[in-house]
């Protein structure tokens, strides 16, 4: 089956994690994007899971875009080679831009940057803003326990199975690639002017 080329937006931690399978991962999801002539945009810095991400996926012919706001671009080392680089002046501008004409995206392991960022994206799709699909790499089990939390949730009341069923976990880029892919078939790509 031939696959479209798509604009995917990564969010993952600006640390690089304490198991080495993090970072491993993260270029390993580069290296995935770039194969597959598909367009990366992330937060733009060069530190941590971001910045192998990034060089990785450039490294592998990606067109890769960076959005970071100013007053970020010493903390988190914006990223001068990629392929564009956007400094903005605030935060929103930054989430508004990176999720913008985006097909999917997908969470790497991360800290609270990742998870706000994520739980963001998936409340918009849920309440209807988008139908992008959203994607989960479950690196060494990392998930696991946000998972459990969201299943308790659900148990307790507070989330439904719909809701769940809209996060797409695997434990590879390749797969998880492929299932957005067969995913965004159906989809536009997200136009939060409505937002
Ligand atoms: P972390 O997962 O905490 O290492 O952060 C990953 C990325 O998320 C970094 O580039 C942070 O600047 C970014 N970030 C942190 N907080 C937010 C937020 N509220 N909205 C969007 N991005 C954020």
């Amino acid at each position: 089956m031939t696959r479209p080329r798509l604009r995917v937006c990564v969010y993952c931690g600006s640390r690089p994690g304490a198991n080495p399978a993090f970072l491993h991962s993260a270029q390993r999801m580069g290296t995935a994007l770039g194969r597959r002539g598909w367009q990366l945009v992330y937060g733009g810095g060069r530190v941590g899971m971001m910045g192998a991400l990034a060089d990785a996926a450039l490294a592998a012919g990606s067109d890769v875009e960076g959005v970071i706001p100013r007053s970020l671009m010493q903390r988190e080392a914006g990223h001068t080679g990629l392929t564009r680089l956007q400094v903005v002046d605030t935060m929103h501008e930054r989430k508004r831009l990176m999720a913008e004409h985006t097909h999917a995206f997908v969470a790497l392991p991360g800290g609270v940057g990742t998870f706000e960022e994520l739980f963001e994206v998936w409340s918009w799709r849920y309440l209807g803003y988008h139908e992008r699909p959203l994607g989960l790499l479950d690196v060494a089990g990392y998930y696991q326990p946000l998972l459990a939390l969201m299943q308790h949730a659900q148990r307790e009341g507070f989330v439904t199975a719909e809701q769940m069923s809209m996060v797409t976990l695997r434990t590879t880029p390749d797969d998880l690639l492929d299932a957005i892919s067969d995913l965004t078939a159906t989809c536009e790509p997200v136009d939060l002017r409505r937002i």
